[in-house]
């Protein structure tokens, strides 16, 4: 079997995976990988990733321009490019529409608590890229923000996007974006977080290297202003300094007993009738 023959059979076999894991419903999601230094190997426009042939993909330059292939590169194909245009490590893209984290994409929540040290490990944080409208500039521009930094994002109101130096590692960090998705979302309903320790977060990302994983970008200095950090150049990653620190102890919910004797000690609790009637004694007092 040639290099490409396997690329083609290789991509067949990730969309038949992301089909039957949810990440894509109908026509969703697109796979693209280098073929050599100036051809991409990509999956066409309009097929279920689930029912995919090799003879179907399509061979474009590094602008887009069809070289070969029946049917017409992916609509998302901007997105592509820019990726490749961005980063000369990267040898293969992956989208879906994975449904927690499109979730948490929807809902305007990124996937930065340095909560998994293996997503840490592999990932680091997995932002969100601005909403841009599917297919159009607008989208790569979005993209192009965090690629240089990041391996995995979300896409506002969209899905998500992993790369990786092969395509195999591209698509396995969309299994990581999404199930990292559903443990998030499944501490955040039972109500916290313990976040890693900042001083954890930077010992596994040195980590990285004994494990043959490319360096990450660095965090960025300044965790708690996200806004002023440069996210081409370095990751938000929500860990507290001091091992311990609970950055989100807050969200405890106080009204589930199942919570309740989690709550911190030396802290007061009060029925919400205690409450009131402690309200209506300071108004009392006032009066
Ligand atoms: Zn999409």
């Amino acid at each position: 079997m040639t290099a490409e023959s396997q690329l083609r059979a290789d991509i067949v076999e990730v969309g038949r995976r992301m089909y039957a894991r949810g990440y894509t419903a109908s026509n969703d999601g697109n796979i693209s990988v280098r073929l050599g230094s100036d051809r991409l190997l990509m999956t066409p426009k309009s097929v279920c990733k689930g029912f995919m042939t090799p003879d179907m993909m399509c061979i474009t330059d590094l602008d887009g321009q069809k070289i070969q292939g029946d049917r017409d590169p992916s609509s998302e194909m901007l997105m592509h490019l820019e990726v490749y245009r961005q980063r000369a490590d990267v040898q293969a893209v992956v989208h879906a529409h994975p449904p927690t984290a499109t979730g948490f994409a929807v809902a305007g929540i990124p996937l930065d608590r340095a909560v998994l040290a293996e997503v840490l490990t592999t990932l680091g944080s997995i932002p969100i890229a601005e909403y841009a409208t599917p297919s159009t500039k607008e989208l790569p521009e979005a993209v192009r923000k965090y690629i240089k930094a990041h391996d995995g994002m979300l896409l506002a109101n969209h899905g998500a996007l992993t790369v990786g130096a092969d395509l195999f590692g591209a698509y396995y960090k969309m299994e990581t974006v999404e199930h990292f998705a559903k443990i998030s979302l499944v501490a955040r309903l039972l109500g916290r977080e313990n976040l890693i320790a900042r001083e954890e977060v930077l010992r596994l990302q040195e980590l990285r290297g004994a494990y043959g994983i490319k360096a990450p970008a660095p965090i960025c200095a300044d965790d708690t202003s996200a806004a002023s950090a440069d996210p081409a150049a370095c990751q938000v990653v929500q860990a507290p300094i001091g091992a311990g620190s609970r950055l989100v102890a807050d969200a405890i919910d106080r009204a589930n007993p199942l919570l309740a004797h989690e709550a911190e000690a030396g802290e007061i609790r009060l029925t919400y009738r205690e409450l009131s009637a402690l309200i209506e004694d300071a108004i009392r007092s006032l009066r």
